[in-house]
């Protein structure tokens, strides 16, 4: 019997292996399908961790992560997780070797991923002039000219968080009408530094082998193409949560999701099922940055400690 399980090993799994192992809870497994470290070591460069002076690639930023919770004890299983069931009071957790085991009490911490277009050039460029993340990447682009693809909340808010720190933002979307709230696609409009091109498609990300150079667009009205030259493209048009291992039998969720999908949690990160918590990016309003999602996943081995001291 497993005493806590811990599924996802990004940033909020592994600071909650961190804080578990650390807090003596003996048993201690980390569920992850592959190399720990989650989707930031998919990004060339991150620079707003606080107290990491230089600019690492994910890769690297996320390595002395594992190496630290290891030496504490937690247990890696490189196996992923298909389906968790409440049993009594404990856990099953089905992997998809066709292996069960139990567990009494699971931090949920498998994150999610925006959402791709297909667009050509997007998966050639992603990391390199491509971003789903302003907060992460504006910063890069400081007094320079970006592109922003997308019509719902995300986008505009973006869009408009961008104009802080770059010279102009060119806000494309395929209607003229927008998904955003009325009031964020007002703000938008009065912001002198965004110009909206719409009702326009991007065919194709333009670069070379330094990055983005620009964006071949389509006016979907006429069929003209124009091109944009700026080195920053940011794609807000969806997220996906990775939830599905929640999903029971009957087809409905282990805890209560929200309308996207993403974990209710409280401010302890516990949901409504008790002994089942959840951290980062999964979970709802979660700001989508490595250091909430470590924040997360501390709170979440702290309230577990505890929920496996009364049970
Ligand atoms: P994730 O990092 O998504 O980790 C979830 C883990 O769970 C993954 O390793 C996955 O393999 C595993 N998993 C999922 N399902 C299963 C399953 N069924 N069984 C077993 N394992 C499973 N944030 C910043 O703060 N600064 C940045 O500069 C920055 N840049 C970014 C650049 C890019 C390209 C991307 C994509 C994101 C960036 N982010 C950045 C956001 C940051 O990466 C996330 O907020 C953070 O990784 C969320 O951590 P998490 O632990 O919640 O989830």
């Amino acid at each position: 019997m497993i005493d806590l399980a811990i599924i996802g090993g990004g940033p909020a799994g592994l600071s909650a292996g961190l804080y578990a192992t650390r807090g003596g809870v003996k048993n201690v497994v980390l569920f992850e399908k592959g190399m720990p470290g989650g989707q930031i070591t998919g990004s060339s460069e991150i620079e707003n961790y606080p107290g990491v002076k230089e600019i690492l690639s994910g890769l690297d930023f996320m390595q002395p992560w594992q190496d630290q919770c290891f030496r504490f004890g937690l247990k890696h299983e490189m196996v992923q997780v298909e389906r968790i069931e409440k049993k009594g009071k404990n856990f099953i957790i089905y992997q998809n070797d066709g292996k069960e085991v139990e567990a009494r009490a699971v931090i949920l911490a498998t994150g999610g991923r925006p959402k791709k277009t297909g667009i050509k050039g997007e998966s050639e460029f992603w990391g390199k002039g491509v971003s789903t993340c302003a907060t992460c990447d504006g910063f890069f682009y400081k007094n320079k000219e970006v592109a922003v693809l997308g019509g719902g909340d995300t986008a505009l808010e973006e869009a408009i968080y961008l104009t802080r720190m770059c010279k102009k933002v060119y806000l494309i979307h395929r209607r003229d009408s927008f998904r955003a709230a009325p009031v964020t696609v007002e703000h938008a409009r009065k912001n002198e530094k965004i110009e909206f091109l719409t009702p326009y498609g991007i065919d194709e990300i333009l670069g070379d082998k330094m990055g983005v150079t620009g964006v071949r667009l389509k006016n979907l009205n006429n069929n003209e193409t124009r091109e944009l030259q700026i080195p920053g493209i940011f794609i807000f048009v969806g997220y996906e949560v990775n939830n599905q291992i929640l999903m029971q039998q009957d087809g409905k969720a282990l805890c209560a999701l929200d309308e996207y999908g993403s974990v209710i949690v409280d401010l302890s990160m516990k949901t409504n099922v008790s002994g089942l918590f959840a951290a980062g990016d999964l979970r709802i309003q979660a700001p989508k940055q490595v250091v909430c999602a470590a924040g997360d996943g501390a709170t979440a081995a702290l309230q577990a400690i505890a929920y496996l001291e009364e049970h």
